[in-house]
């Protein structure tokens, strides 16, 4: 398979970031990583698809270590899923090995990932080919291996469900039809958490439509304080936190990119919000953030919120050059780091997600929407054009977008077999 077959089936990153994937494979890499940390509690999609799409992932991973030009691949996968080791070290192919990962938050973090695996540090703002590594996660080469337009989505929909579980859905069904298919929610009012309950975004609503990058479906009541944090506006943000944090540091301690030596200090951030009028953050440092919520979801004893105040610092400091101007060599890991890990059972409780522990089969479930809604923009880059118009009959793998020449973007494929009744941002079809 080409890397053109890759760009033609509309593949990006499932895990979350929509890149897509025959660009990152244009690089040449000595070690290929399959990403199945999996580290956001509760989800379980990367776990199952090891378990059931075994045979998929492997024909993909192959091709992408093709591409890459790697020797050899290591599958990172967490040391207490012992079952799925075993399963899969029978059919590992020559030049391909399992690593066991802690069962630490962020694990699946890329440049954690990088570092446990083959111990070398990504400099800040750094990619993987930089110490010679390529990584793509579970799904994405399953997608790979199965040769065919990315139509449907896996994910795992849990939290406050009858019954967790982990689906395969078409692209463009909606929230409400998933969370159905798993049972119903359990309480009302409900909120959803999209992709994880870490590095989450608030759904819109019931409506709103899964796509290419949605890795996972999170039930809460409204009043859980999960859904209050992610809720939580700039404005409140800023007042609260420039007038409560003591700068005790436990945000920039336990943060897993200060830890593997980045320069990133978010207490720092917290103080220039302090003492900044109108409050401005804007630091150097701040750039290298990946936005983990470690240090306001779980470090900060005062409940601030020092992620999102780093992330208000980011299009500022790129503006101003506040990038780091030292050496690679200059990056050492903090000689605690490893005591530092913070482990997802402490996560889980801390978080109070203890009742919704769940182990999220893969279960199979005939969806039959009435209605899928493609948005245009599923993938990093501009959003797709339109290659339908309304009125339009399509069948299943169809294609109805596709990016304007020239532009990073995805193909985007019918989910169903319809009609189009609008391109207006997304592309809707009706059975
Ligand atoms: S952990 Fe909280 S209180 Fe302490 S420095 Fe960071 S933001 Fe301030
Ligand atoms: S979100 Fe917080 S803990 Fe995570 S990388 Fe950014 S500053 Fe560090």
């Amino acid at each position: 398979m080409t890397l053109e077959r890759i760009e033609a089936h509309g593949i990006v990153g499932a895990g979350g970031g929509g890149f897509p994937t025959a660009v990152k494979l244009r690089t040449r890499a000595s070690i290929f990583l399959v990403n199945a940390a999996e580290c956001e509690p509760l989800l379980h999609k990367d776990k199952e698809l090891l378990k059931h799409r075994s045979e998929a992932m492997f024909r993909g991973l192959r091709v992408a270590m093709d591409a890459v030009g790697a020797g050899e691949a290591v599958i990172g996968v967490k040391n207490k899923y012992d079952d799925v080791m075993a399963a899969l070290k029978p059919q590992l192919p020559s030049g391909v090995r399992l690593f066991p990962l802690t069962d630490t938050y962020p694990a699946g973090d890329e440049f954690i990932l990088v570092h446990d695996i083959t111990g070398k540090v990504i400099p800040p703002g750094g990619l993987p080919k930089d110490v010679g590594a390529a990584v793509t996660n579970v799904e994405t080469l399953v997608n790979i291996g199965l040769d065919r337009p990315v139509t449907h989505k896996y994910l795992t929909v849990a939290g406050a469900v009858k019954t967790p579980v982990t689906l395969r859905v078409p692209v463009g069904l909606s929230l409400a039809e998933a969370v159905e298919a798993a049972g119903g929610a359990t309480v009302a009012p409900y909120a959803i958490l999209i992709g994880g309950v870490m590095m989450a975004r608030l759904a819109e609503g019931p409506d709103q439509p899964i796509t290419k990058t949605t890795g996972g479906i999170i039930v809460l009541p409204i009043t859980h304080p999960l859904v209050l944090r992610h809720g939580a506006k700039w404005p409140q943000i800023a007042r609260v936190g420039r007038s409560a944090c003591d700068q005790c540091r436990f945000c920039t301690e336990m943060c897993p990119r200060y830890l593997i030596g980045h320069p990133i200090e978010p207490h720092a951030a917290m103080r220039a919000l302090g003492f900044t009028e109108p409050p401005n953050p804007t630091i150097a440092g701040t750039l290298y953030c990946c936005e983990c919520n470690l240090c306001s979801l779980y470090a900060c004893p005062e409940d601030l919120d020092p992620k999102n105040v780093c992330v208000e610092s980011k299009p500022l400091a790129r503006e101003r050059g506040l990038v780091f101007k030292g050496q690679p060599e200059d990056v050492k890991p903090h000689p605690l780091a490893e005591g530092r890990r913070v482990p997802t059972t402490r996560l889980m409780a801390r978080l109070g997600l203890n009742e919704f522990r769940n182990v999220g089969p893969l279960v199979e479930h005939e969806f039959r929407p009435q209605r899928v809604v493609l948005p245009l923009k599923q993938h990093a880059g501009p959003p797709a054009e339109p290659t339908v118009r309304p009125g339009a009959r399509v069948r299943v793998g169809d294609l109805v977008a596709q990016p304007a020449e020239g532009q990073l973007g995805a193909r985007i494929h019918s989910s169903i077999d319809g009609t189009v009744r609008s391109v207006e941002g997304s592309v809707e079809i009706e059975a």
